[in-house]
């Protein structure tokens, strides 16, 4: 089964739309068109609107890092499912460990916001990992197996089509530490195998992305493995030479 090859660029909360413009304006310029692997990017929200104009006769998606549980209403400083459709995103990042650390999202939040997504339409990129100590005390499978079946509960078949999951073992992100390319192939093929149990017709499709300091030096090896089907790249995606470096590799 071929599945897409994605590269996604997690610019979390960096770039103001004026900064938002000169790295999409280099990232176009130097956009293959005999390149087949699907590109994503994902600023922040304020710069979502200026990065889907300056996209719209590009073949780089657009993407969010993260929206409301909610439709709409009295929730203040939230960003809709619609809202992001509406502003030309395809992809949002959902259950990144930067917001289970941070903001206290649980299995039962990201699965609301997995939800809305799919049914305003969107792509989302459904983040799982294992922190360091969780890793130490070998309970990495457990752990990612947890938030898979708790994140997915209750989508269907139809739904779960649209899914594209993100491994990023949490002691990989941001730190320079990466996993080698085998410890990522053996996660990334465990996920598979539980994907094949939460639903066989889907396992073979959903495409299963690496993430936690892909650099272009590293990004061969991991992009290799049978069932890394990708990347998803936060510090390295700041920069348009990295990142076009990083989709080559792919
Ligand atoms: C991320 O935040 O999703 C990520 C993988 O970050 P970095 O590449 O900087 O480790």
């Amino acid at each position: 089964m071929s599945r897409p090859k994605i590269i996604a660029g997690n610019w979390k909360m960096n770039c103001t739309p004026a900064e938002t413009k000169e790295l999409i304006t280099s990232l176009v310029a130097s956009e293959r068109s005999d390149t087949e692997v699907v590109t994503i990017v994902c600023p922040p929200f304020t710069s979502l609107s200026a990065a889907s104009e300056l996209l719209s006769k590009s073949s780089i998606v657009l993407g969010a890092q993260n929206l409301s549980e909610h439709e709409s209403g009295a929730y203040t400083a939230e960003i809709s499912a619609s809202m992001l459709v509406a502003t030309g995103v395809k992809y949002v990042i959902i259950g990144h460990s930067e917001r289970r650390q941070y903001y206290y999202e649980t299995d039962s939040l990201i699965n609301a916001k997995l939800k809305i997504a799919i049914n305003t339409g969107l792509f989302p990129i459904f983040c799982v990992g294992e922190t360091l100590e969780e890793r130490e005390a070998g309970n990495s499978q457990e752990v990612v197996s947890g938030q898979l079946l708790n994140g997915v509960n209750g989508l269907s078949v139809e739904n779960l089509k649209n899914l594209t999951v993100a491994y990023e073992p949490v002691w990989a992100i941001g730190t320079g530490k990466t996993a080698t390319p085998e410890m990522a192939q053996d996660m990334h093929k465990f996920i598979r195998e539980n994907m094949a149990k939460i639903e066989p017709a889907i396992a073979n499709s959903t495409p299963i992305l690496y993430g936690g300091s892909v650099k272009p030096d590293n990004a061969a090896g991991l992009l290799n493995q049978p069932d890394i089907d990708g990347a998803l790249v936060g510090g390295a995606s700041l920069s348009a030479d990295s990142f076009m470096k990083i989709i080559e590799a792919a």
